[in-house]
């Protein structure tokens, strides 16, 4: 493993070091420090949420947010979360991330709700929490520990949680009868056939963005698209479009049968306070 590999030759010392060439020191001592910041980032409050609008698009209006978590390194500034999810993800201090994220959410929610503002709260959760032993006992904890009533909570979960196919359909069941939302993100990037979710108890599909961003300029990608909308229509899951930017994709996708979309043409994520107005403006100006 090359990681590894790179840190042995760092403990080794000097000598082994200079076979390796500037740049993979450089990758890797950034990833030494997120790696070893992560802890402390979660303690001194580095970690943020932002929350993104998903919204019914023939209309504009709210339908929800989904928490996006970001973190301001004192030393590096902000560190996307793809980078440092994968890197807590391999230690898996993910799950510590995860918890803090699942009550973090929750609180906004319920606090939302109790200023009159109904939206729902969609949560990413990583395969490594979702494999927990003790992940819907956490999800429960969460909702008995915020008030947040359960069908206000969706958790996003990827494709790359259909390797274990039994334990998958078991965990989902389990979640079903806490009445959480579970969809499925970044459809169409992973293996997994509909044929596969057909049998599983989710909610909502989402169309990844790499399909919206070229659905205008790639035959292929359009036509994906219209299957996809025809085949979840069928199953009766909802369907939600990522990465929108622009209308003549809110044109396309409504044309086809997707009624619910999410990108920066409506917002991008933001900061509680900031997505709050937004909220409240979709509400009350469309
Ligand atoms: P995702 O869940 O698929 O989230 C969508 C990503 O697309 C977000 O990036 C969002 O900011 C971005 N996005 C939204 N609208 C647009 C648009 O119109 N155009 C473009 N180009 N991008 C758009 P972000 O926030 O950097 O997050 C990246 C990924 O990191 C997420 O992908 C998710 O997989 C992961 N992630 C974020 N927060 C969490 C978390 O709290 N827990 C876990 N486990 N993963 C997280
Ligand atoms: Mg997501
Ligand atoms: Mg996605
Ligand atoms: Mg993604």
């Amino acid at each position: 493993h090359a990681d590894n590999a790179m840190y042995i030759a760092k403990e080794r010392g000097k000598n082994n070091f200079q076979f390796y060439i500037y740049e993979d020191k450089d990758i890797f001592d950034r990833k030494v420090k997120i790696e070893r910041g992560l802890n402390d980032a979660l303690i001194n409050g580095e970690l943020e949420l932002h929350y993104q609008p998903k919204v019914y698009l023939p209309s504009g209006k709210p339908y929800g947010v989904e928490a996006l978590i970001r973190w301001k390194h004192p030393e590096l500034g902000m560190i996307p979360p793809i980078e440092f999810i994968s890197i807590a993800e391999k230690t898996g201090f993910i799950k510590k991330i995860g918890d803090w994220v699942i009550q973090e959410a929750c609180a906004q929610a319920k606090s939302w709700k109790n200023s009159g503002l109904n939206v729902k709260m969609a949560v990413n959760v990583s395969s490594v929490q979702f494999e927990d032993d003790f992940f819907v006992e956490k999800i429960r904890q969460a909702l008995t520990d915020s008030g947040l009533p359960p069908e206000h909570l969706g958790l996003e979960i990827t494709e790359s949680v259909m390797h274990d196919l039994e334990r998958t359909t078991a965990t989902l069941h389990e979640l079903k009868r806490l009445g959480v939302k579970v969809s499925v993100d970044d459809f169409g990037t992973g293996y997994s056939s509909l044929n596969v979710l057909s049998s599983l108890p989710i909610d909502l599909v989402k169309i990844d963005q790499s399909f919206i961003r070229e659905v205008l300029t790639d035959p292929n990608k359009a036509s994906l698209v219209k299957s996809m909308i025809t085949m979840v229509e069928d199953l009766e899951f909802d369907l939600i479009a990522e990465g929108i930017e622009n209308e003549l994709q809110v044109n396309f996708l409504t044309k086809n049968g997707c009624y619910l979309g999410q990108g920066y043409l409506y917002s991008p994520p933001l900061p509680a306070e900031e997505v709050e107005k937004i909220l409240k403006q979709q509400l009350t100006t469309v």
